[in-house]
């Protein structure tokens, strides 16, 4: 028996999965109820305001090889066999030998009632917007969904004059939201539970970067907004809600994980022949292991095509084994182990003028951090380490609008010579002439 992949989730993670396995000439099947015709997401915070494209579609067309499947996953169930088959967790962390025959793993059941078998199932599901009811503002609505967006889009496309927007909450899409509002002449308000925007995101240099920034172009904020009911009535003509998302999650026998689906080095799930990727994923192990979904771009972009690498093996092209360059998602585990997904993660947030980026392994509780900085001192790089002596090693950097500089830092951390804190630290160290070694 070939194999059956079928892909649940037309997002980022499950069209790239679907395009590279295409080009290896493995057959795949996509569930989404918008197969075919879904669109990126990071232009829907960014191009409320400013007229440009909040519409790019991912242009993923059904092929000799792609099937679409307009329909909603609802449940998957396993098979029974599943216990003796050949996909024990052994046998699935090394995928290798599974190429010739292939036991079905399980069945996903569709809304319609109909049910498709799989040996290979990818979760590629995605999050959904948390939606706190604004009771000032009835209306409010996240921007996270196109239909979202086109909503929001139709009302600041009929104002006449410019709006006062109100944003609750001040992660990333919240002060996308706001920034870009006030950069196309609107004015905007940001609702927020602590003291400071980006809190949970980066670290301190770099959030009072951004605020001090913001405020200067003319955001507003109200801190310690504790409940969306102290949020003032007759103020705002829009009220748009960021405060965050959860992964959309479906029950594998009747089993659904509290917050996302846990995977390995591999993108494996505990269940046999199941596999996650993008922001429906934690990964537990493997150099990018952290407690909580990646929930960026770059990383349901490196997922899909490292589970194309991994499942495509031996339909079409060759996959590149092992190689940790810029073009694999993958390297080889210890002694030919299993395949790890092991690419530089990355996560880009342009707010208003403002860009910042980072790479790697960074967080917002670091106060042991090294900051480097452009001659005028506007653009800066902040850089993590492993640890705190000398000989610690760089494990992720924040570029504060210094675009060249976050392409040398994911050169760096994807690279074999990993500076350490004492290299850092030298001023006559450079970074960008290090990249290119
Ligand atoms: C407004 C916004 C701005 C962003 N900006 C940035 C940015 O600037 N930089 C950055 O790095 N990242 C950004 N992100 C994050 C980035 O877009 C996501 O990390 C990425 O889209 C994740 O891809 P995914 O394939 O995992 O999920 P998604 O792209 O969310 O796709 C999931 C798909 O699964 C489908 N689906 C869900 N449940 C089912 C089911 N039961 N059956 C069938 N299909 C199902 C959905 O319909 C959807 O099409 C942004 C996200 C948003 C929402």
């Amino acid at each position: 028996m070939s194999k059956r992949i079928v892909i649940i989730g037309a997002g980022l993670a499950g069209t790239t999965t679907a395009r590279e396995l295409n080009a290896r000439g493995q057959a795949v099947t996509v569930i989404d109820p918008q197969a075919g015709e879904t669109c990126e997401r990071p232009p829907l915070s960014k191009h409320l305001f400013d007229g440009s494209r909040h519409h790019l579609p991912y242009h993923l067309e059904s092929t000799e090889h792609i099937t679409f499947v307009r329909d909603r996953a609802e449940e998957i169930t396993l098979a029974e066999a599943a216990a003796e088959s050949r996909y024990t967790a052994e046998t699935q962390r090394h995928p290798h030998p599974l190429e010739n025959h292939h036991a079905t793993a399980g069945a996903i059941q569709l809304a319609s009632g109909e049910s498709i078998d799989f040996t290979h199932c990818i979760l590629a599901t995605g999050m959904e917007a948390i939606r706190p009811d604004v009771p000032a503002y009835p209306d409010a609505l996240p921007v996270y969904d196109l239909a979202d967006a086109e909503w929001i889009l139709e009302r600041v496309n009929n104002a006449n004059r410019p709006l006062n927007v109100g944003v609750l909450g001040s992660g990333y899409l919240g002060m996308e939201v706001a920034s870009s509002a006030v950069a196309a002449g609107h004015q905007a308000t940001v609702y927020l539970r602590g003291d400071e925007p980006l809190r949970k995101q980066l670290s301190a240099p770099v959030r009072q970067a951004l605020f001090y920034k913001h405020k200067a172009a003319g955001v507003e904020f109200v801190t310690h907004t504790s409940s969306p009911d102290d949020i003032p009535a007759d103020v705002h003509d829009l009220f748009i809600t960021s405060v965050g998302a959860r992964p959309r999650l479906i029950p594998i026998d009747g089993h659904r994980p509290a917050h996302a689906w846990d995977v390995d080095e591999s993108l494996a799930t505990s269940h046999p022949g199941v596999f996650a990727a993008g922001d429906c994923a934690i990964v537990t192990a493997g150099p990018y292991a952290i407690d909580h979904p990646w929930a960026c771009e770059p990383v349901a972009e490196s997922h899909g095509k490292f589970l194309a690498e991994l499942l495509g093996e031996g339909a079409g092209e060759p996959s590149n084994k092992g190689e940790n360059d810029s073009e694999s998602a993958s390297g080889s585990g210890p002694e030919g182990g299993p395949k790890v997904w092991s690419d530089v993660p990355w996560h880009w947030s342009f707010q208003g003028p403002q860009k910042v980026f980072t790479a790697g392994l960074i967080s917002p509780d670091a106060t042991d951090t090294i900051i480097r900085r452009d001659p005028s001192g506007a653009k800066f790089q902040v850089f993590h380490f492993d640890g705190v002596d000398p000989e610690a090693k760089l494990i992720g950097v924040e570029t504060f609008n210094w675009p060249p500089m976050q392409a040398a830092a994911r050169r760096v951390l994807g690279g074999n010579n990993i500076p350490t804190r004492a290299h850092l630290e030298d001023p006559d160290f450079d970074f960008k002439a290090h990249s290119r070694l």
